[in-house]
């Protein structure tokens, strides 16, 4: 390991006799790509499973009855689109080992490809029952709608959730959508929870695939619950585990350069911590006007017990508030999330190529390589004066045997093509892009039609 370090100023980790600057190794675990081909397969026997519900819960002489065939549409629609909004949820659950394999940026395309599917499939349900009752009550819709919510029992909490259902889902449409403020966006988007909670009751209560069959209303029972129990112990109860356990606070900050500051943390049992380099967290700083909310940075060193660091470049009200944060600030993570990390390579050698503040990534990710990478590391900023932690890219890929090419202007001066014509052999390297969704996505695109394999290629974008 090159002697790398980010020692603070004023360290005191000797005075308590710990060991000072010692890098502690101990990596998050690989993935488990056949995890997630299980998971795959568990997701198309649940759709079956929900179709085939509908199916069975049919009759011919139901179908024939006036409103049969809309009931039926109304109930299959019904069972599917709940069907794929557990998984939905179950996607942004963070259950480690599918987290690790896909990414959260992986994930989050997936959860998005789906949010159309269930929210139209859940709005067809709610559409098809009620022309179905009324054709078979030979009366309106409109008059069917208030006989559903005065006689129905649970119908009326189940119309209420859809109506949130359906504001959040017209917000998330990307045009509405980025005209919010994110966490504005962020909030409202959690209504969909209760959402599905108020939903739940009338399907086991009234869905004919439930009514009578204690089963199945006991397995569709179960398999919301234990969705509900991943939620609570992935997305609240580690993360309040870990923050207690680590007990982080801020005790350095540190300029790196134009609008680029390390944040330096002190914490407890970080030799324990399991986190690769490249990997984020989810960081929430305990303090007014910014405890609320949590933005994701990624380590830009392995921790040195019982210091850790984030590098961040300020490009809005929280990454700009970071700079004036106090040391004893409190600090809470999720995480450490991400599979842009050693774990991901298939050849012996690598290239790193990082836009900007990009760099963090391929900074830590540095620290986990082996000697034989020789990693060629393609940096581009838009002037020497952003390019934070330079010194220490260049030591770690020195100590590599690799190549460094900094490059510093305009993107006329370094277009993307001259950022991917710098690394030799392509075709026998792992290649890791981190940086701006603008940069990524277009070296990602290059590399593609250059021909490197699509499993060669590991990306992380600083954007959500
Ligand atoms: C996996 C990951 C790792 C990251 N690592 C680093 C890092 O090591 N150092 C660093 O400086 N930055 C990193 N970022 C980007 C960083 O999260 C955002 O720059 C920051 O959250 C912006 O918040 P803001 O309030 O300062 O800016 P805003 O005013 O909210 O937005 C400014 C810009 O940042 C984008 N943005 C806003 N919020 C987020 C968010 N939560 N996540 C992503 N993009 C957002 C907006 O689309 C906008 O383009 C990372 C992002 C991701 C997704």
């Amino acid at each position: 390991m090159a002697s790398v370090t980010f020692e603070r100023a004023n360290d005191t980790s000797r005075r308590r006799g710990q060991p000072r600057q010692a890098t502690a190794k101990r990596l998050s675990r690989p993935p488990r790509p056949g995890v997630v081909d299980l998971a795959v397969v568990l997701f198309g026997l649940g759709l079956g499973a929900s179709v085939a519900l509908a199916l069975t819960a049919e009759t011919a002489a139901g179908m024939k009855a006036p409103g049969g065939v809309a009931m039926f549409i109304g109930n299959l629609t019904g069972l599917a689109g709940t069907y794929l909004a557990l998984v939905m949820i179950l996607l942004v659950s963070r259950i480690p080992v599918v987290e690790r394999t896909l990414g959260q940026d992986g994930l989050l395309a997936w959860h998005r490809r789906l949010a159309p599917w269930p929210i139209s499939l859940i709005v067809a349900h709610a559409v098809f029952l009620t022309i179905g009752y009324a054709q078979a009550a030979h009366t309106g819709v409109m008059h069917e709608l208030s006989t559903f919510i005065s006689s129905f029992p649970g119908m009326a909490i189940a119309i209420a959730g859809f109506g949130i259902l359906v504001v959040v889902a017209v917000l998330s449409i990307y045009s509405v959508r980025r005209r919010l403020r994110r966490e504005t966006w962020w909030a409202i988007h959690l209504g969909m929870y209760l959402a599905f909670a108020l939903a739940f009751a009338h399907e086991v209560v009234l869905g004919p695939s439930f009514v009578n069959h204690p089963l199945t209303q006991a397995v569709w029972s179960a398999a919301w619950a234990a969705t509900a129990g991943v939620v609570l112990v992935y997305r609240f109860g580690l993360p309040i585990y870990r923050s207690l356990h680590h007990r982080l606070r801020v005790v350095e900050l540190r300029p790196e350069g134009e609008g680029v500051t390390s944040v330096i943390l002190e914490g407890r049992h970080l030799d324990r911590l399991p986190i690769s380099g490249g990997q984020f967290f989810e960081w929430r700083f305990l303090k007014r006007g910014l405890w609320w909310q949590a933005h994701p940075y990624t380590v830009s060193a392995r921790p040195r017990p019982p210091y850790l660091r984030l590098t961040v470049k300020a490009v809005g009200d929280h990454s700009a508030a970071l700079a004036r944060l106090e040391p004893g600030t409190r600090v809470a993570v999720e995480g450490p999330y991400g599979a842009f990390t050693a774990h991901a390579r298939r050849h012996q050698r690598a290239a790193l190529l990082a836009g900007g503040i990009g760099i963090t990534a391929a900074r830590s990710l540095l620290e986990d390589l082996p000697k034989r990478s020789q990693p060629v590391v393609v940096w581009r900023v838009a002037s020497e004066a952003e390019a934070a932690l330079a010194e220490e890219v260049r030591q770690l890929v020195s100590h590599l045997g690799g190549k460094l090419h900094l490059l510093a202007g305009s993107r006329e001066e370094f277009p993307l093509e001259k950022v991917v014509g710098l690394v030799p052999d392509l075709a026998t390297r792992d290649l890791y892009v981190s940086g701006p969704e603008g940069f990524v996505s277009g070296v990602v695109g290059l590399l593609r039609h250059s021909g490197v394999a699509e499993e060669a290629i590991h990306s992380e974008v600083y954007a959500l």
